[in-house]
This record gives C-alpha cells, sequence and structure tokens, in this order.
C-alpha cells in the first residue's frame, strides 16, 4: 500500500516531467500571465501545476493546444460547450446578430423568445429572468428567497459548488457570499432532515444540484429530493435546484427526469448557446416579486441580463439541443459509462466513473460514491496520473476527473477513449491494485 503510493507519486512526477518538456509554448504563455494575473489566471479551476496548457483553437469536437498538439475535448468547457467549436447555426445567430448592433440599451425582443423556451422545456419555470452567469443566478436564487421568505439561513450541501462565491468543497470557501449557511451532506437523509428539523424557522432555502457537478458527478437519490421537496414545501423553504449543468442531462432537465419540481431553478452554461449567461425563474407567485410594473417590486438589474449576443446563440443552441438530440447524448454518455465502468471491474482495479448522462467522473476507488467526503477517499495523485496520461494521449478533460460529452463528439472518439482508459490501466496496473 504504501510502496503503491510511493510509486504514484514517483510516476506523477515522471509525467509532470514530460508535460513540460513537451509544452514549451504553454509554458511560456504561462510565465508571461503571470507577470499581469495572480498565479496567471482569472479562473481558479483552470490551474494545475506545473502550469496549465493554453488551448489557441477549436473546431467541432477538437482543440489545439499552443504547441499544435490535437485534442479530442471531452470538457465541453464544463457543460458550457454542448454545441463543439464553432458550430454553424451558432456562428451565423451571432453574425447575425452583430450585423443588427449590440449593446442597444433597451428590450430587444430575444429576451422574451429565449425565456418562452425555457419556460417551455423545464416544468417548474412559469417565468425566467437572465443574469450573466450561473453565479449570479444562484445569487439572484437566495437573495430573493431570504427577502420573500424573510428568513436568514440557508441549507446547502458539503462539497457543492454554485460558482464562485457558494463554493462548499473542504469546509468553504473565505470568499464565499456573507450568507449563514447551514451544511448538510448530500444523500444522507436522517442527519439532512435533523438539521433542516433544527432551522425550520430561519431557513429561507434549500439550494441543491440534483446531480453534483463539480462535486464528483454525483447523482441525488430521487427518494432524498423528494424528502427534501416534501420538508420544504411543509415549512414554507424555498427549494431551489440549481440546474446550470444537470439541465442538459434529459429534456426537461434531472427535475422533469425525476418529476420533482423546486420553487427556483437556476440555470447556466449552455443555455447561452455558449455564450457567457444564466437565469433564474420558477412559479408565478414567487417571480411576480420581479414585475417591475408592480409597486415594491424586487429591482433586478444587470446592463448584459438580455445580451443581443448570448440571447441570439441560445436561441439558436436550444433549437439544436431538441428533446431528441438531449435524449441521444444523454444515452451515448451512459453507454460511455456502462462500458468504462465494465472494463475497470473487469480488470480489478480502484477505478470507477460515476455520473449520469452526458456528465461523468473518474474516482480512483472502489465502492460507493454517495457525497463528496465517500469521494475524498480516492487517491488523488493517481487522478492527477489519470489526466497527465490522457492529455497526453490527446484528450482534453478536467483535472478533477470530469468528462463531458458534448454534441459533435461522435461513437467513434467514445471509442478512442476507451482504448486509451485501457491503456492507462494496462501500463498503471500496479498503482491500481484495488
Ligand atoms: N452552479 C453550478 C452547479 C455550476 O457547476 C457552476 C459552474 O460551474 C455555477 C453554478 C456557476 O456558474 P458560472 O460559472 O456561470 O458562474
Amino acid at each position: 500500500m504504501i510502496a503503491n503510493s510511493i510509486d504514484a507519486k514517483i510516476a506523477l512526477e515522471e509525467a509532470r516531467e514530460e508535460y513540460a518538456a513537451n509544452n514549451p509554448k504553454s509554458r511560456e504563455r504561462h510565465v508571461e500571465a503571470c507577470t499581469v494575473l495572480p498565479g496567471g489566471n482569472t479562473r481558479t479551476v483552470l490551474f494545475y501545476p506545473p502550469f496549465p496548457l493554453t488551448m489557441v483553437r477549436g473546431k467541432d469536437s477538437r482543440l489545439w493546444d499552443a504547441d499544435d498538439h490535437e485534442y479530442i475535448d471531452l470538457l465541453g468547457e464544463y457543460t458550457a460547450g454542448l454545441y463543439g467549436h464553432s458550430n454553424p447555426a451558432i456562428r451565423a445567430a451571432i453574425e447575425k446578430a452583430l450585423d443588427g448592433g449590440i449593446d442597444r440599451g433597451s428590450q430587444n425582443g430575444l429576451e422574451a423568445k429565449l425565456a418562452a423556451v425555457l419556460c417551455a422545456r423545464f416544468p417548474s419555470l412559469d417565468f425566467v429572468r437572465f443574469t450573466n452567469s450561473g453565479t449570479e443566478a444562484n445569487l439572484m436564487a437566495i437573495s430573493a428567497a431570504r427577502a420573500i421568505t424573510r428568513r436568514t439561513k440557508v441549507l446547502v450541501f458539503d462539497g457543492a459548488y454554485h460558482g464562485g462565491v457558494f463554493s462548499f468543497a473542504g469546509g468553504g470557501n473565505r470568499i464565499n457570499a456573507p450568507f449563514e449557511f447551514v451544511v448538510a451532506s448530500y444523500n444522507d437523509l436522517d442527519p439532512t432532515m435533523d438539521l433542516l428539523q433544527r432551522n425550520t424557522k430561519d431557513l429561507a432555502a434549500v439550494i441543491i444540484e440534483p446531480m453534483m457537478g463539480a462535486g464528483g458527478c454525483i447523482p441525488a437519490d430521487k427518494s432524498f429530493l423528494q424528502a427534501l421537496r416534501d420538508a420544504t414545501r411543509e415549512h414554507g423553504i424555498f427549494l431551489i435546484f440549481d440546474e446550470v449543468m444537470t439541465s442538459r442531462l434529459s429534456p426537461s432537465g434531472l427535475q422533469g427526469r425525476h418529476g420533482i419540481l423546486p420553487d427556483i431553478t437556476t440555470l447556466g452554461k449552455y443555455i447561452g448557446g455558449g455564450m457567457t449567461c444564466g437565469a433564474f425563474g420558477g412559479r408565478a407567485e414567487i417571480m411576480q416579486y420581479f414585475d417591475a410594473r408592480q409597486a415594491n417590486a424586487f429591482p433586478h438589474a444587470g446592463t448584459f441580463n438580455n445580451n443581443v449576443l448570448t440571447m441570439s446563440a441560445g436561441l439558436a443552441g436550444m433549437s439544436i439541443y431538441t428533446p431528441e438530440a438531449a435524449e441521444q447524448l444523454n444515452a451515448r454518455g451512459d453507454r460511455l459509462r456502462r462500458r468504462l465502468n465494465d472494463l475497470v471491474k473487469k480488470e480489478g482495479v480502484k477505478m470507477q466513473f460515476t455520473g449520469t448522462g452526458s456528465m461523468l467522473n473518474v474516482h480512483m476507488c472502489t465502492g460507493p460514491i454517495r457525497n463528496p467526503a465517500e469521494a475524498a477517499k480516492a487517491d488523488k495523485d493517481l487522478a492527477d496520473l489519470f489526466f497527465f496520461d490522457l492529455v497526453a494521449q490527446g484528450f482534453w478533460l478536467a483535472r478533477r476527473g470530469m468528462i463531458v460529452l458534448s454534441l459533435p463528439n461522435t461513437d467513434a472518439e467514445c471509442d478512442q477513449f476507451a482504448g486509451a482508459v485501457e491503456e492507462f490501466v494496462a501500463t498503471r496496473r500496479p498503482l491500481l491494485a484495488a
């Protein structure tokens, strides 16, 4: 065991050295960036030592880095890149928008069209409002819940990620929004219900991803979600489903798949066609607080809330991601996950792939993973090794092991990925003994 972990560290060190030697131009870009950006970046998730790759070009399902290596993109911009790079319909929509002039300082008509598509698609949405990011959508949803209920606390889950100021991994983030958070354990029914019952008078909202995305692609049990739905309804607490990532996992999000409707839903990522976006919405009696025709409505401003480029790209995108396209993509993801899990099981190695549909996450351990605390028991050096080995084989994925299928990814690319995982298992077998 100890010998294995020492070997994993040595193997990882070697893999990093090889990576650095193969990517001199990305290293140069990183060194330059470090002179003006702290740590060389403006988006923490993208950093990893020794330095992150700089991707300079993308087409369909492919990316090229600064040293001109080609990759199969299996990250899909952390789910926002659903349409692949330079999708012609989205490109045409953006060009048309540019021709009509952007930044008009007015209603542009497109916001109502995209809102209509979202309200038709996601069953909990009677009305929706747009923001510039998923973080901002969650900020608005939580702020509205607190203002409407006149309560202060928000129940969140350990290891959850709801945006740059709503990060609950590793004990929380010191720059989180200054709300009073009560932290429960995901999929842990009795302790969660105890915590909720002890705070019913103070809780404004419970916010949950129906499958944790950044937390490791860990699906919530339907019974857990249903229990939260029942308890929040009983006590007048708002249930917020953060479907920023998971809304792509069925034609009507995971809320539609489970038939469990939250009070407020937040959205983001792909709904803007790959452009900056976010949205929050819900039942009419909640969203009417934002109706500016009413005295005392909540003001909700935002220069770019209805920006023409996002609205245009979003509309084009949603017409590509039809319910049939959603079914097909998620079925492809399910097939890939089953195949990978069959492979690692057959080989008897300490690896598994969690997730739902088009979102997967590798974990270097066996046994059930029902929340981030259980996922944290997996071997982190081996996860890093997996990342560097797969990058060396020409696959782009998240360093934390998240793999996301996008529309242009083909079955042949899934085959290639499965082959690369097989090769990883064969090469690293001594380190992966279960
Ligand atoms: N909520 C979830 C579940 C997310 O995964 C993310 C981003 O990864 C966010 C919210 C924040 O979205 P954004 O990065 O657009 O602020």
